[in-house]
């Protein structure tokens, strides 16, 4: 049996949402991972500091007893924020970075930003203070096409803003091209990306095969495969401007599949044994330390954990539960439909 130990991952990009969905799935990430930036996109959104400390408690109270878990909150950026409870918020510690929806984006983003201008004097103090902008990178045109919409954003919208700002700690959240790939390589050096799982193991197909999938839509869309080999090489290059964010983003079922299902796929229960495969095939587990445990936290400016990890390489294949199941309702697991052999030591 092939073990390796490991610090301790974080993951940078969490939807915990609230209530019994996050007393289940607060778990299934605090199992696992150090930190988590976790997203602000609640009904309503998180708007300022006394909100963000709110939702932090609850996520609290769901961490289990034996997980050492720090969950690093988020307000939700609308073209009403002001600057100076940006900033109050987050020298007081009660807030870690913004969130940049464009309206309409994706679930919940209908109080995002409509206009980038509005919004610049925001950034500026952001930029001053070094309070992070995580930004969820798409055009929201309908009449730009869905697999193009975040090529569209970086041109228009992204390149702009760090132009203007090149001080700005900003991650382009998610990243699903080999456009978002190469522009982030070239970009100033306050630029980083986060790439999810899902995106590192499947590509357009996987929404279509053999009929609708409604459980591997998810937004920013899956591409083409040139886009996903492009992630998965920029993943295990351990170039330290790409790290870890599942966007584990947890629907009931029968929300994902209706007559216009929800996007989102909760991936947290076996991200880790997931990727691990991943660069195990790429024979790039020297780089995996990187990408999970050390790049995002030193392109946030934090300390690395201290913890370690072990994960181990089995004969048989890992049998992955299909559903976590609250109060006779489903959150499917996601499952990335080929063999994963390496676990997580407990
Ligand atoms: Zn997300």
């Amino acid at each position: 049996m092939e073990e390796i130990e490991i610090i301790k991952p974080d993951d940078w990009h969490v939807h915990f949402r609230d209530d019994e969905i996050l007393r289940a799935v607060v778990p299934e990430t605090t199992r696992h991972f150090a930190r988590s930036i976790v997203m602000p996109n609640l009904v309503p959104p998180i708007l300022n500091a006394k909100q963000a400390i709110e939702y932090k408690k609850k996520i609290e109270k769901a961490i289990p007893t034996t997980d050492n878990f720090k969950p690093f909150m988020t307000i939700y950026l609308t073209e009403e924020t002001k600057g100076a409870a940006l900033k109050s918020a987050y020298k007081n510690g009660a807030v870690f970075a913004v969130k940049l929806y464009p309206a309409g984006a994706t679930t919940n983003s209908d109080s995002g930003v409509k206009d980038i201008q509005k919004i610049m004097p925001v950034l500026e103090t952001m930029s001053e203070i070094g309070m992070p902008l995580l930004i969820h990178g798409e055009v929201t045109d309908p009449n730009i096409d869905i697999f193009d919409r975040e090529k569209v954003f970086i041109d228009q919208k992204l390149d702009f803003i760090c132009k203007k700002l090149p001080e700005l700690k900003i991650t382009l959240e998610h990243i699903t091209t080999k456009d978002a790939v190469s522009y982030i390589k070239e970009a100033n050096k306050n630029l980083g990306a986060s790439i999810t799982p899902h995106h590192l193991a499947l590509n357009r197909n996987a929404i279509f095969t053999g009929g609708i999938r409604p459980h591997n839509y998810c937004l920013p869309i899956l591409k083409r495969e040139i886009h996903r080999k492009a992630l998965l090489n920029a993943a295990i290059s351990g170039n330290p401007k790409f790290f870890l964010g599942t966007d584990t983003a947890p629907h009931f079922t029968s929300d994902k599949e209706s007559e216009c299902g929800c996007a989102g796929v909760f991936n947290a229960s076996y991200c880790l044994p997931l990727i691990v495969q991943l660069f195990d095939e790429e024979n790039a587990l020297s780089n995996l330390e990187k990408f999970i445990s050390i790049n995002g936290a030193r392109h946030y400016n934090l300390e690395i954990n201290k913890e370690k990890i072990k994960l181990f390489r089995n004969n048989k294949k890992l049998i992955l539960k299909k559903a976590l199941t609250i109060n006779k309702k489903k959150i499917k697991i996601f499952d990335p439909g080929f063999c994963i052999f390496w676990n997580v030591a407990t």
